[in-house]
């Protein structure tokens, strides 16, 4: 069986983590989390990252930074993980979903406008499979009406838009290094970017469960104390080492990924072609990390079919987000605002393909001969 994913591994990992558990340091904010620190802050040209345990606790930090509290609105997509409302929710907001745009599967920026009442308070964009939202509109909309936006770059990681690094655009971005993820920080891990530098000195505190340990250690003060509400937000120093070896051969892994992500795009173009199915757009100003490569079918019955059919090939392909609206959570803690004009239609018909950095190419090629064996028999 291909399976769907299988967690990067370049072979440069064992090394690492034996190191960082010889160490004299294994929690928190250890070499190797400060090397990866820096390393993000360079690469994205960010004022300061926070590795954390998940893309999801980062999502919590951001939410606690910017005070939500109950009677709060929060905007975001429907179609998405739940990690993107969970942190929000568990503050009190009441969610706010808008429509995607059927190309992207990004929330449509042109509907978020007709969402934003008195107490909306932030918006939460979704790259969806690592191609960037608009982000220059979104973030024209948080101005004009003081809004805060939280970007849930869970996917994106290394993806651009017109040409700066995908997660510098909002006040906050959040990472997920979770396994499924283009890199790992061994199985799960996240990162918070700050590119709103007035965030920066409370996020240190509240990830270091409200306390000023972070400022005592760099000498600042003199002995730490409890300051202000917080959690537990740091990865441990094997997980960091984990993720700085993934950083290093970050080229590697990409390099592959987007190979297979061509690969499938031009060995199932004569179907898109033919309007049998529909392929992922990748708007001019983006460029896609190859997170996912995910094609449309015509309908549900459709894809139960392809699925099936897939699996008796041998071929693990997967569905993706049950619209949160309509999940039982989602109908108490949110509502939809404007038509559902795509995101259950689309969500509906869209099926991913296997992709994962130890793929080989015959397996490539068994599943595109897959798809395409499938079709021929619909059709004739
Ligand atoms: C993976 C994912 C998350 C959650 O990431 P974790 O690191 O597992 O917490 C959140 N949002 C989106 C869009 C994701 O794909």
């Amino acid at each position: 069986m291909i399976p769907f994913n299988t967690p990067p591994y370049t072979g440069d990992e064992d090394q690492f983590v034996l190191d960082a558990m010889r160490g004299a340091k294994l929690c928190g904010d250890g070499p190797y989390a400060l090397k990866c620190q820096k390393w993000f802050e360079q690469q994205l040209g960010c004022p300061k990252t926070l590795l954390t345990p998940s893309c999801t606790h980062a999502l919590e930090l951001a939410s606690i930074l910017l005070d939500i509290e109950p009677g709060d609105e929060v905007i975001m997509p429907s179609y998405t993980f739940v990690s993107t409302a969970n942190p929000f929710v568990l503050r009190g907001a009441k969610i706010v979903f808008v429509d995607i745009r059927p190309d992207t599967m990004n929330i449509n920026e042109g509907l978020i406008e007709s969402a934003i009442t008195k107490k909306t308070k932030a918006i939460v964009p979704v790259h969806y499979a690592g191609v960037s939202c608009d982000m220059d509109a979104i973030m024209q909309l948080a101005d004009k009406y003081n809004l805060f936006v939280i970007e849930d770059a869970a996917q994106a990681f290394y993806a651009f838009y017109k040409n700066t690094p995908v997660g510098t655009r909002g006040h906050m971005a959040a990472f997920s290094f979770h396994e499924t993820k283009n890199i790992t920080s061994g199985g799960e891990g996240g990162l918070l970017v700050i590119n709103d530098e007035r965030f920066i000195h409370r996020a240190e505190i509240i990830r270091e469960k409200g306390t000023n340990r972070s400022q005592f250690f760099r000498g600042m003060v003199d002995k730490y104390t409890w300051v202000d509400v917080g959690s537990s937000y740091l990865p441990s120093e094997i997980q960091a080492a984990y993720l700085y070896s993934q950083l290093l051969n970050v080229e590697k892994i990409q390099t592959k990924r987007k190979d297979i992500w061509n690969k499938y795009h031009k060995g199932l173009q004569t179907l898109a072609e033919r309007n049998v199915i529909t392929l992922p757009t990748i708007p001019e100003e983006c460029s896609n990390n190859a997170h996912m490569f995910y094609l449309k079918v015509s309908n549900l019955d459709q894809r139960s079919q392809l699925l099936s059919y897939l699996k008796d090939c041998g071929v693990l392909a997967v569905f993706h987000y049950v619209p949160l609206h309509s999940s039982m959570a989602g109908k108490s803690f949110g509502d939809f605002v404007g038509n559902d004009d795509f995101t259950t239609t689309e969500s509906d018909r869209l099926v991913r393909l296997p992709l994962y950095y130890g793929m080989s190419s015959d397996d490539c090629k068994k599943v595109i001969r897959a798809v395409l064996d499938f079709f021929s028999q619909q059709i004739t």
